[in-house]
């Protein structure tokens, strides 16, 4: 006979990692499965650093969700005596009338946050390291910083692990099916039985929807790294904040030096793609259009270029997240397609999923994050 499981977590990247510890904090009894061995670089969560923010440009709807899971990260960071998250500051810059600056501001007054708004000599001034264009502004809060996303995973799993969860490595979810009133997964090893089935499957998701196709794309996105040319003092997480960049090209961020060199993505404009196909090496064109934007907003930082690397978003049709119950089936809940945004809430998503998944209210408002598509 199959162990009976009260909820199965598949995958267990961001999103899957913080649901398994939430739930075995909670008592249930939890089967975590990932093809993988997380944290790893096939998915969403690798490349050092996360930011996290509370002036949400995208809605003011996100900032309670923010606010609870940096809660929530430091007060793992402090169960697990590990450095999971600095407060750097952070400034969204752009036009003032721009997608960026009035959303963040929208936020920021909504909900009282802290913040300043500064023309763009002050942000130069206060900031060398920064040449935002003329007539811009940047808003600055003072809780914005960064997450370590590796070590974020590798402590929520060791707290899951701690409180009973099972965690299998290397032993994918092949398919599932509802049946009988419980859900039952098939991976290489035999069928796993459970009451709930919790899908996390980041940009694997939708080849796992089983009986409905929700629109999900995959975008492939790169990270690169580089060295100061000069100055760099100037890169230190001490004295730069992470910068969120509205140009007329491009949406891109930038995060001070960690150790690993400056780092510079641009927020999609990616290629579609999937797990399988997609391209995981970068082209010089790539890396010199990567230099090009550091030379041009963050001049001395245009060293040599220490690394790069490819990594997958899975977006909604409105740039939302997605967290809600399969739509045939509400034993299943889907939390993983955050659109490129997600991981700065993964802490308070696992708390919200596994109150989902266990029938408890979650006090959240979640309309954004309904299936509507
Ligand atoms: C370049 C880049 C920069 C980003 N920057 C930020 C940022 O600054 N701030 C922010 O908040 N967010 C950011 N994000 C978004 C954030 O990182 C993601 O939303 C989040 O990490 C997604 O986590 P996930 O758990 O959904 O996916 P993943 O972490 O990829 O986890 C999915 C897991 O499912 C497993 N899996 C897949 N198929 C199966 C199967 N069949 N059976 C079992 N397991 C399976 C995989 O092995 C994987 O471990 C960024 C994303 C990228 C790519």
């Amino acid at each position: 006979m199959a162990e009976r499981w009260d909820v199965i977590v598949t995958g267990l990247g961001a999103m899957g990692s913080a649901a398994a510890r939430e739930l075995a904090r909670r008592g249930a009894r939890v089967l975590g499965l990932d093809r993988y061995a997380p944290p790893h670089a096939h998915g969403s969560t690798h490349g050092h650093t996360r930011i996290i923010r509370e002036a949400y440009f995208e809605h003011p709807t996100y900032v309670p969700l923010v606010q609870r899971a940096g809660d929530l990260w430091e007060a793992l960071a402090e169960e697990v005596g590990e450095r999971l998250i600095v407060r750097t500051g952070g400034l969204t810059i752009g036009p003032r009338d721009g997608a960026l600056v009035s959303g963040a501001l929208h936020s920021a007054t909504r909900h009282g946050l802290p913040h300043e708004l500064l023309p763009s000599e002050d942000v130069a001034q206060r900031y060398p390291a920064l040449a935002p264009d003329p007539g811009s502004v940047g808003l600055y809060e003072p809780r914005a910083g960064v997450l370590f996303p590796e070590a974020c995973v590798r402590s929520l799993l060791s707290c899951a692990a701690r409180d009973g969860a099972e965690l299998r490595r290397g032993e994918a979810m092949l398919a599932w099916r509802v049946e009988g009133g419980v859900v039952r997964v098939a991976t290489a090893m035999g069928e796993h039985v459970a009451e709930r089935l919790i899908l996390t499957l980041g940009p694997w998701l939708p080849e796992m929807l089983e009986g409905t196709v929700i629109p999900l794309t995959v975008e492939r996105q790169m990270q690169h790294w580089f060295g100061a040319r000069d100055h760099a003092e100037r890169f230190s997480p001490e004295t730069l904040p992470v910068a969120l960049w509205e140009t007329p090209d491009h949406v891109f961020y930038t995060i001070p030096d960690f150790g690993d060199g400056i780092k510079v993505a641009v927020h999609h404009q990616g290629e579609a793609t999937d797990p399988q196909r997609v391209r995981r090496t970068v082209s010089e064109e790539e890396d010199a259009r990567a230099r090009d934007l550091v030379a041009r907003y963050l001049p001395d930082g245009a060293g040599e270029l220490r690394a790069r690397a490819v990594c997958l978003y899975t977006n909604t049709p409105d740039g939302h997240f997605l967290i809600d119950r399969h739509p045939l089936h509400r034993q299943v809940v889907i939390a993983s397609p955050c659109s490129g945004h997600g991981f700065k809430f993964a802490t308070a998503i696992g708390e919200i999923v596994a109150m989902l998944s266990l029938d408890q209210d979650t006090g959240a408002d979640l309309s954004l994050f309904k299936l509507r598509w």
